[in-house]
């Protein structure tokens, strides 16, 4: 290949980015479409008492404002089933229609069938294969609840789980393949056993008359190579529309690191339609993270846009004050609080890029990758910070009144840029 002829780019440059996504039958969930195409849904789940409806619709009005497009809530009992219909009125109150979906275990054939209200209420049932009943009670349960969701028309989530694998499946794989001459290792077959638990099952709903369009299924593990084996395996032997989400994933940065080693490699195959990261709230935690880490998740590998992000440096040496940190974690704030009437008055704002950096040495090349950039100075350099405008220096801030002048310049481009867009939109 001669100097003339070679690529400018590399082809494997040039292909970057996140696979096609994997093409599977899209589910209506209430307003919302799952799969198809469709964007990959963020959802969450409620940790208070259902039954306390006043609570518990707060806790999904939260989790709804901060970005979740369908909330879980268990259905455990006769009370729980009895408040979810008081919950969808109360959220209609608040101007809220995001679906609800209804998390049933062990006696949800005979909730849903005894609480009819409930049942209409939900926009879909959540069933677990693995404990829906025991022996022979366990098929006819499942089918009581999938004809109920057809007469509902609702659409269900078939979900096995690691930790309630159907125990007779198991151990039906666990024998045949102890009769092998080389058997496989225990683990590799209970990854097995969950496929083909989420993927019989949904044979079985389908048997029973459901339809396709109305079946989304998961596989939850709680150990990020188990999760990654076992969706892609689903995805490769069928196409229902998969949920993704790491069980049990944990507290803090762990169960953050966990949810997005594993579902970042499984979203960028292309596989997964929905997601939610399971965090375990610190006592008196925001259960509203959860959706926000999605959220940040989906929005930084380019998947979807919520929200502007601003890229900030990790701050060395050059840094000895904390007052980049500071700017950096108020303007990210004060994005966040305003986006709500941003939303409704400047279309598009959330693809706005703002860098917060501390020195001269990659701060001002980095502010003219984003919108609106600033670079704080670092020790021993000149007490000014250029801001630069899409990618030309504008002004130059300096004094105590650095950080409100700069939130002033954000809120301005936003309304110039993406006012003038609504404005050209609505010609
Ligand atoms: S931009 Fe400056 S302060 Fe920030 S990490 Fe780089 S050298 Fe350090």
């Amino acid at each position: 290949m001669t100097a003339e002829t070679a690529p400018i780019v590399a082809p494997e440059l040039e292909a970057a980015g996140p696979h096609e996504r994997r093409l599977t039958v899209p589910v209506k969930v209430g307003a919302v479409t799952v799969g198809g195409g469709a964007p990959v849904v963020v959802q969450s789940m409620t940790n208070t008492d259902t039954a306390d409806a006043e609570a518990t619709a707060r806790q999904v009005a939260a989790l709804a404002r901060a970005g979740s497009e369908i909330v879980r809530i268990t259905v455990d009992r006769e009370e729980s089933a009895r408040a979810v219909p008081e919950i969808r009125e109360r959220l209609a109150r608040m101007g809220l229609d995001t679906p609800l979906v209804g998390d049933f275990h062990y006696n949800g054939h005979l909730l849903l069938a005894n609480f009819p209200e409930c049942a209409e209420a939900l926009a879909k049932y959540r069933i677990n294969p693995g404990n829906v009943g025991f022996g022979n009670k366990r098929d006819r349960h499942f089918a009581t609840i999938v004809e109920i969701a057809i007469k509902h028309d609702k659409p269900v989530r078939i979900g096995a789980n690691w930790g309630s694998l159907d125990d007779d499946l198991l151990t039906r794989l666990m024998d045949d393949n102890a009769k092998l001459p080389r058997p496989a290792d225990a683990r590799a077959v209970t990854r097995e056993a969950l496929v083909r638990s989420a993927l019989l099952s949904a044979a079985l709903a389908e048997e029973i008359g459901m339809k396709r369009e109305k079946i989304i299924l998961s596989a939850k593990v709680s150990a990020v190579q188990d999760l990654i084996t076992v969706y892609a395996e689903l995805a490769r032997r069928a196409d229902y529309a998969l949920h993704l989400g790491l069980t049990e994933a944990g507290m803090g940065s762990k169960g953050i690191v966990a949810s997005t080693a594993a579902m970042g490699v499984l979203l960028q195959q292309g596989i997964g339609d929905t997601i939610r990261v399971s965090l375990t709230p610190e006592p008196g935690g925001d259960r509203t993270r959860e959706v926000t880490v999605a959220q940040e998740m989906l929005q930084t590998m380019g998947l979807r846009t919520f929200v502007p992000l601003v890229a900030a440096c990790p701050g060395c040496g050059r840094t000895t004050s904390t007052t980049f940190q500071e700017l950096a974690f108020e303007v990210q704030d004060y994005i966040r609080t305003s986006m709500p009437e941003w939303k409704k008055h400047y279309p598009g704002v959330e693809t706005l890029n703002v860098a917060v950096m501390g020195c001269i040495v990659n701060g001002p090349g980095e502010s003219k990758h984003a919108d609106i950039g600033i670079s704080l100075p670092g020790t021993g350099e000149f007490p000014t910070a250029p801001v630069y405008i899409d990618g030309k220096k504008a002004m130059t801030l300096r004094g105590p009144s650095l950080r409100e002048d700069f939130k002033k310049i954000v809120e301005e481009y936003v309304a110039r840029r993406f006012g003038v867009a609504r404005a050209g939109a609505a010609e």
